[in-house]
């Protein structure tokens, strides 16, 4: 749906053909044993692959390598420098841990595509505005220096998977690398643009990242039926082209976008088309006004925004 209306806005966007992970790529992140569990229930069709929330269905092995598969083509049309930006709206399938299936995640695209640019770069990094936490990459790197993360989601007490705390850095050498930014319910554009662009924008300019994957969750918009954001179009789009500018002042527009959440299908689709317009330079065409928060929601945002800054290694100095 996002590429139809993206084909419908622009002459100069192409669509690749994706291609399928091989068995070895997946394995950059994921333990052999769990992909030949995932293998074993996708024989059948039958069964759930986590606690509860991700049935297995037949042929989901060969469906998750696909998905990983396009990430990994996204990320490669840009190293071969045949695009200045790609995306891979399929991927963004955050919770998949190593060794296990989460949150409707088998196999976790964005991870193995990080796991793949690590060894191609000293330093990559990762942004995730969907509205859950994405634990699966993070805790997936949560030693590795090399894996910069921002994370801004619902806080993880009002919402799966629960983690995603601004006290969460990282560990050992990695301690500051990662930063989540656990936004109240009901939180609108102006706190989302606003905690983007004072805590994420210095973060990643400080980090200075060889190359940045951003996962797209559009279920932060004002009326998911799985989330409580009160997000717009315009938020999104307004923080794509804040790190879409980094990129290219820092590491050369090397920049892809992921999908992820959405539970709105037309509304994810229309955001992810008009994220995608951002990366071209044109005028996004946004057709929300930027929704504004409740003062309730607005002094809870006030006090993540300052205890972040107090607590954060990279913040507090
Ligand atoms: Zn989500
Ligand atoms: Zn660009």
């Amino acid at each position: 749906m996002a590429r139809d209306r993206l084909l419908g806005y622009s002459q100069d966007l192409y669509v690749e053909n994706a291609r399928s992970a091989s068995r070895a790529e997946a394995e950059l992140f994921h333990e052999p044993g769990y992909l030949d569990l995932v293998k074993r229930f996708s024989a059948t069709g039958a069964g759930l692959l986590d606690g509860g929330d991700t049935p297995a269905f037949r042929g989901c092995y060969e469906a998750s390598l696909s998905v990983v598969g396009a990430t990994l083509r996204a990320v490669e049309l840009l190293l071969e420098g045949k695009y200045a930006h790609a995306a891979s709206f399929a991927g963004g399938l955050h919770h998949a841990s190593r060794g296990s299936a989460s949150g409707f995640c088998i196999m976790n695209d964005c991870a193995v595509a990080l796991a793949l640019l690590r060894k191609l770069f000293s330093k990559v990094a990762y942004v995730d505005l969907d509205a859950h936490h994405g634990d699966g990459v993070m805790y997936g790197f949560y030693s590795d220096p090399g894996v910069v993360c921002v994370d801004v989601h619902q806080d993880g007490k009002t919402l799966f998977p629960g983690t995603g705390s601004h006290l969460e850095a990282g560990s050992g050498e990695a301690k500051g690398t990662k930063l989540n930014i656990p936004l109240p319910p009901g939180s609108a554009d102006d706190v989302f643009v606003s905690l983007f662009s004072e805590l994420a924008v210095p973060f990643l300019e400080e980090a200075k990242p060889e190359f940045i994957i951003v996962q797209c969750g559009a279920d932060g918009l004002k009326g998911d039926p799985l989330a409580g954001l009160s997000f717009t179009q315009h938020g999104y789009l307004k923080v794509i082209e804040m790190v879409h500018e980094i990129s290219h002042r820092i590491c050369g527009g090397r920049l892809v976008l992921v999908g992820g959440g959405g539970y709105n299908p037309e509304a994810a689709a229309e955001c992810w088309a008009g994220e995608y317009m951002v990366l071209s330079g044109r005028a996004p065409m946004c057709a929300s006004n930027p929704s504004t928060s409740l003062p309730s929601v607005m002094r809870k945002a006030e006090s993540v925004r300052s205890a972040i800054r107090e607590s954060h290694p990279s913040f507090s100095g």
